[in-house]
């Protein structure tokens, strides 16, 4: 059996065997890798390992530092093939979803090719007589990131990258169902000239979580997940006294306003609900027609679209998705779509008991199909993270802004209009933190920021771009006076020149 370890200074670390967790093959059922399972000692030897290379690393001058995510850039693009392989052997996307997986984060990297520029300071000469006021960003020392499985590379990069071009140390603690791609992450880094100790992997589940959070020496603490524990996350390292950002779950909605271009729509639809088998925090999992006949219209499109949709295991090329992560995450969205029905919805497509022939043991949810939801049902309330589309239908544009703003979840949020009016409106009004306007999945691009608000955000400071290089920095800032002696010359300050 495989065991994926943990990546400390460069190796192992050398600990003695402790606990384990399955990686399981979603493609067909089973285990395929063992994952180790670290608490405090594994903690404290990358911790230790951190201390001793970061400030020798923060001293590097800053194009020397960004030198080494041009040549772990390269490394990343000649070594695609087998990353994107690996990630959907453990994730179960499909392999162009695992290639934009990294590709997102390789965009960070490549923000962080330039943080030479945006890591300069601001001045002011003659803030007072004879006085200079400037600031500096410095690092925060030894930072880390617990990142979910839906995205092993792009979050780890989001995080990772930032914080050490900004000359920080960084511990990564991955999801512990999809560890592989991280730490040939790491690996990577040292072959692009990273110190070792700079950027390493410790896996685990809550008590390696739990160690991180309470660990003196850790400043800063980069989280992405499931709601409920990211809030758990952000008040327990605040408590330590930490700077701790926490992006949670997520239920974004698609208004789809009567003028808007159906088929666009529909399209837009199949990649943004049931892409990456709706294991996204970005995928559009609720559509709002506004107006019975938009419903109608839209319904009627949609329910050919879905049932063309093409289910298969993550290396089939013509697959659109494939496998969910496990056999729990499997049940789970099984179970919801019951509570849906339950809950009085109405199932236009049933995607539970799907069996992909020669994969039988695989982790495969059918597209799901489910109309007139309402906003009092918890399968509306709640996250399903699974191939799951809701249609909440709404009377008018307001209601349907209301639907978005009032739902706990505020991640991001889509309009389908040819109305500029609308759409200037809603992106104005609604209270969720990334809007697309006819884009169905608007991640910011690498030098924006990307954070949802209300549940799916705690903290103050969004990832990556300028924000996440403001999470990564602290400010220092510095007010000189230089006195130029008094008036009669007697006490002049002299300028050395040479004897
Ligand atoms: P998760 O919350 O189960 O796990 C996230 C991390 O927390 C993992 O590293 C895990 O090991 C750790 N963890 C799990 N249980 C814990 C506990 N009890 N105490 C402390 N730590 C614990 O999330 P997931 O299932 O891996 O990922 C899916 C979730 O992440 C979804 O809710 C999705 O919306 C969310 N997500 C959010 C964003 C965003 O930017 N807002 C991005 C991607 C995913």
């Amino acid at each position: 059996m495989r065991t994926i370890d943990h990546f400390i200074a460069g190796g192992t670390g050398g600990l003695a065997k402790a606990r384990t967790a399955a990686v399981m093959d979603p493609n067909n059922g089973g285990q395929q890798a063992e994952v180790a399972l670290g608490s405090n000692d594994a903690l404290d030897r990358a911790v230790a390992a951190a201390q001793a290379a970061q400030p020798g690393w923060a001293a590097w001058n800053p194009q020397r530092r960004a030198r080494v995510m041009f040549a772990f850039k390269t490394l990343i693009d000649r070594d695609m093939d087998e990353l994107a392989a690996l990630l959907s052997a453990e994730h179960g996307k499909v392999l162009a979803d695992s290639k934009g997986d990294i590709q997102r984060g390789l965009e960070v990297v490549e923000f962080c090719c330039g943080l030479p520029h945006v890591l300069k300071g601001e001045h002011t000469q003659g803030a007072g007589p004879g006085i200079d006021v400037y600031s500096m960003r410095q690092p925060i020392g030894i930072g880390a990131g617990i990142t979910p499985f839906n995205f092993p590379a792009m979050i780890p990069l989001w995080m990772g990258a930032m914080a050490v071009s900004a000359g920080n140390a960084f511990i990564l603690k991955p999801s512990e169902r999809d560890p592989s791609v991280p730490v040939r992450i790491a690996a990577l880094f040292v072959e692009a000239g990273l110190p070792e100790g700079i950027f390493q992997v410790v896996h685990g589940d809550k008590e390696m979580v739990d160690a991180i959070l309470d660990h003196p020496a850790i400043g800063a603490v980069s989280f992405v997940g499931s709601s409920d524990i990211a809030q758990y996350v952000y008040s327990r390292g605040v408590a330590a006294g930490k700077r701790v950002q926490a992006m949670g779950g997520a239920k974004n909605h698609g208004v789809v306003m009567p003028d808007a271009d159906l088929d666009q729509v529909v399209g837009d639809l199949c990649g943004a609900a049931f892409g990456s088998a709706g294991e996204r925090c970005m995928a559009l999992p609720v559509v709002v027609p506004v107006g019975e006949d938009t419903a109608e219209r839209l319904r009627a499109k949609l329910i050919p679209a879905i049932h063309a949709l093409k289910i298969g295991i993550s290396t089939d090329p013509e697959a659109q998705y494939g496998p969910v992560v496990t056999a729990q995450h499997k049940a789970s969205i099984e179970r919801w779509i019951q509570t849906a029905v339950d809950e009085g919805s109405e199932l236009v497509i049933d995607g539970r008991g799907f069996s992909l022939q020669g994969h039988e043991e695989g982790y495969f949810v059918g597209p799901t199909l489910l109309d007139r939801v309402t906003p009092a049902m918890s399968s509306y309330h709640n996250e399903i993270f699974g191939p799951v589309l809701q249609i909440v239908r709404a009377g008018d544009f307001e209601e349907a802004l209301a639907l978005a703003s009032q739902h706990q979840y505020g991640n991001g949020v889509a309009i389908f209009t040819r109305n500029g009016h609308a759409a200037r409106e809603f992106a104005a009004r609604v209270n969720v933190g990334m809007v697309g306007i006819n884009v169905p999945i608007p991640v910011p691009v690498a030098y924006h920021s990307f954070g949802g608000w209300k549940r799916s955000g705690f903290g103050d400071t969004d990832q990556y771009g300028m924000e996440g290089l403001k999470f990564w920095t602290k400010v220092k800032k510095v007010t000189a006076r230089w006195p130029d002696g008094g008036g009669d010359g007697s006490n002049a300050f002299v300028i050395p020149t040479m004897g």
